[in-house]
């Protein structure tokens, strides 16, 4: 683990910004309207809701103090009633390509993982919705972590503050901005916490705020196939779907949602998808498990199955962690996949790893912070958890532009 150590930018006591006097309100994660509520019920006329949002959102203050447009009375009114929530960094490490990831600790409780992979002049933060998860993936290891609790909408927008803090993009920039994307590809599956990832979007998308368009926001679901028609009609975000096999039998098992919403439920949910088009596709991820998902017939099932969907198939080389009941496909194996579905007329790009020496893959984080607190506490050095991080691999994520 040495490896990651070293880009430890800093492991400290959480320092997160949520020391509210009890009944105070957190102003970040507010819906407009319920600013407004708030604004109204604080004693103060409504037109502060839209000052304190341009405050927050526009110009990323993180005390009511620089708050100059409103004057020191009203100030202090307001720090009677609430106050401005951040998570608090419990862990910050950038990777030699410029990854970075932060362990959050959210002020409810719980630690989640939010990964900023940049390009040269843009970057998708891939945040998270839940702490841990209750589907049980088997190949991804937050799937062994059980599911805590939902996030918050402002544990949400939170991981967005948190990025634009670092990477002093406020106020926020009209263009040229590095943080260009998002991407619900963090811990937890987002259309089982669809109201507070709606709410969350929403504020994020805001262009009185953080401005970041719809077209440059993709929900990565395991194929909660109830919420998929809501998220198309109320948010429109571009979908991301992770299929990962293309026979029901091995999806039950690797994906085990699917005993609930079969391939056929999902992709017919995929082909009514609302706003999705030949200029607007849905990206399929698929997992490269070595001798289980990613033989030639199955490249050939994946094309049959993907007809009438405008799709693009994302090939994830898989990540292992420790313990990980399978291993990644070779690269020729995966390259003659690529070749399979590209030749049948879909993209099939395969994800460049990033953040390789920092664990950039979900959940991973998380375990490693959790097993070097157990190993600190335990007397012998022979556990098997804490072995080498060295063979993981991270995962990229798709940047729409
Ligand atoms: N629950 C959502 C979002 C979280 S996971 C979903 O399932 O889509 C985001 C993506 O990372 C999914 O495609 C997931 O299958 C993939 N993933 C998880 N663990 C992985 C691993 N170890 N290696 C490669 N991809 C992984």
């Amino acid at each position: 683990m040495s490896d990651t150590q070293d880009h430890i930018i800093q492991e400290k006591p959480l320092s997160h910004n949520s020391s509210a006097a009890a009944g105070q309100v957190d102003l970040i994660g507010l819906s407009r309207q319920e600013l407004e509520e708030s604004v109204i019920r604080f004693g103060l006329p409504k037109f502060r809701a839209k000052q304190i949002w341009h405050w927050l959102y526009h110009r990323g203050a993180k005390s009511l103090e620089e708050m100059t447009t409103l004057s020191l009375r009203v100030r202090d009114k307001l720090a009677e009633d609430c106050f401005i929530g951040r998570p608090g960094v419990a862990n910050e490490q950038l990777s030699e390509d410029n990854t970075r990831k932060w362990l959050l600790a959210i002020p409810g409780g719980g630690e989640v993982e939010t990964v900023f992979i940049p390009e040269r002049d843009r970057g998708a933060l891939c945040i998270s919705s839940q702490v841990g998860c209750a589907l049980s993936c088997k190949f991804c290891h937050t799937g062994t972590q059980p599911l805590l609790r939902n996030l918050t909408a402002a544990d949400i927008v939170g991981q967005v503050m948190i990025a634009r803090d670092t990477y002093g993009e406020w106020p926020s920039p009209r263009g040229g901005r590095l943080l260009s994307n998002i991407v619900m590809m963090g811990m937890g599956e987002p259309l089982l916490n669809f109201d507070n990832v709606a709410k969350a979007l929403n504020i994020i998308m805001d262009q009185e705020g953080i401005s970041i368009s719809k077209r440059r926001i993709t929900l990565s679901t395991a194929g909660y196939v109830p919420n998929m028609k809501r998220c198309g009609e109320e948010l429109n975000v571009n979908l991301a779907v992770s299929l990962h096999a293309v026979r029901d039998e091995l999806r039950d098992e690797i994906v085990p949602l699917n005993k609930k919403f079969p391939i056929k439920e999902l992709l017919d949910a995929c082909r009514a998808y609302p706003g999705s088009n030949n200029a607007r596709r849905i990206t399929f991820e698929y997992v490269m498990l070595k001798g289980i998902n990613d033989s030639e017939s199955d490249a050939r099932e994946l094309v049959r199955l993907m007809s009438g969907i405008p799709a693009k198939i994302n090939l994830i080389p898989f990540n292992a962690w420790p313990g990980a009941p399978f291993e990644c496909s070779s690269g020729a194996t995966i390259n003659r996949f690529s070749e399979i579905v590209n030749n049948a007329g879909y993209s099939a790009p395969v994800r460049v790893p990033r953040g390789r020496d920092i664990m950039a893959a979900c959940g991973q984080l998380k375990s490693a912070s959790e097993r070097s607190k157990r190993k600190s506490q335990e007397t012998t050095p022979t556990n098997s958890c804490g072995r080498s991080a060295n063979p993981y691999t991270a995962r990229a994520f798709p940047i729409n532009s």
